[in-house]
């Protein structure tokens, strides 16, 4: 769950929960409470959440996350705050519908084309040598790539990647009716049932324990 305290003084900055094991999974976590509801809570408020969730999941190269802090406009950064919202929640309709094996809703799928697409637009084929190492072409960000989106792009082609990868198959939703966060099940056993055993696996556990004492 994300950690945010809000008080009418001070908004403490959000220190992402990592427990999903991969960054999309992670970033689609990052709305808290998705299915509550109580009230959902938001871990990506400014912009600067955005870049913080970048730098803690090393998505970006930190010189590239530094450059964005010190060069992105106000305006920039909300447009690009907008659009990393509209993919997170893209990528939410189609994850939940893929592991609960349910056809991915259309729209959410031409919203997720829409962004593979634009990220590889920023991204070239270069020749690199030097370095002690053997020279090798890279497909990488554009050398002078310092859109305020360049974060935004970066999930894309990680969750382009998990949707290719076998990965995907290990994608599970945490049992707790409350939570249900994504996780990747890495377990050896593929028995993982919990985004955190400490958190949902004993709260659920104490809730079945009342229930059957109940009477
Ligand atoms: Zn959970």
């Amino acid at each position: 769950m994300v950690s945010a305290t809000n008080t009418t003084t001070l908004v403490k900055p959000v220190i992402f929960d990592l427990c999903g094991g991969h960054p999309v999974l992670d970033f689609v976590n990052s709305l808290d409470n998705r299915f509550n509801s109580r009230g959902r809570i938001e871990g990506l408020r400014g912009y600067d959440d955005l870049l913080r969730f970048a730098r803690q999941t090393q998505l970006l190269e930190s010189a590239r996350i530094a450059q964005l802090e010190r060069t992105v406009t106000p305006a920039a950064g909300k447009r690009a705050l907008r659009a990393a919202r509209a993919v997170r929640e893209a990528l939410a309709a189609t994850l939940y519908a893929v592991v609960g094996g349910r056809a991915p809703p259309a729209d959410d799928l031409q919203t997720l084309e829409r962004f593979f697409h634009a990220a590889d637009r920023h991204r070239e084929l270069r020749w690199l040598q030097g370095g002690g190492e053997r020279p090798a072409l890279v497909w990488s960000w554009r050398r002078d790539e310092g859109g305020a989106e360049l974060p935004v792009h970066a999930l894309a082609l990680a969750a382009r990647d998990l949707f290719a990868s076998p990965e995907i198959g290990r994608v599970r939703t945490c049992e707790a009716e409350t939570c249900r966060w994504l996780f990747l099940d890495t377990s050896k056993s593929h028995t993982r049932r919990w985004c955190k055993m400490k958190v949902c696996g004993n709260r659920m556990k104490a809730r079945r324990y009342q229930t059957r004492h109940s009477d």
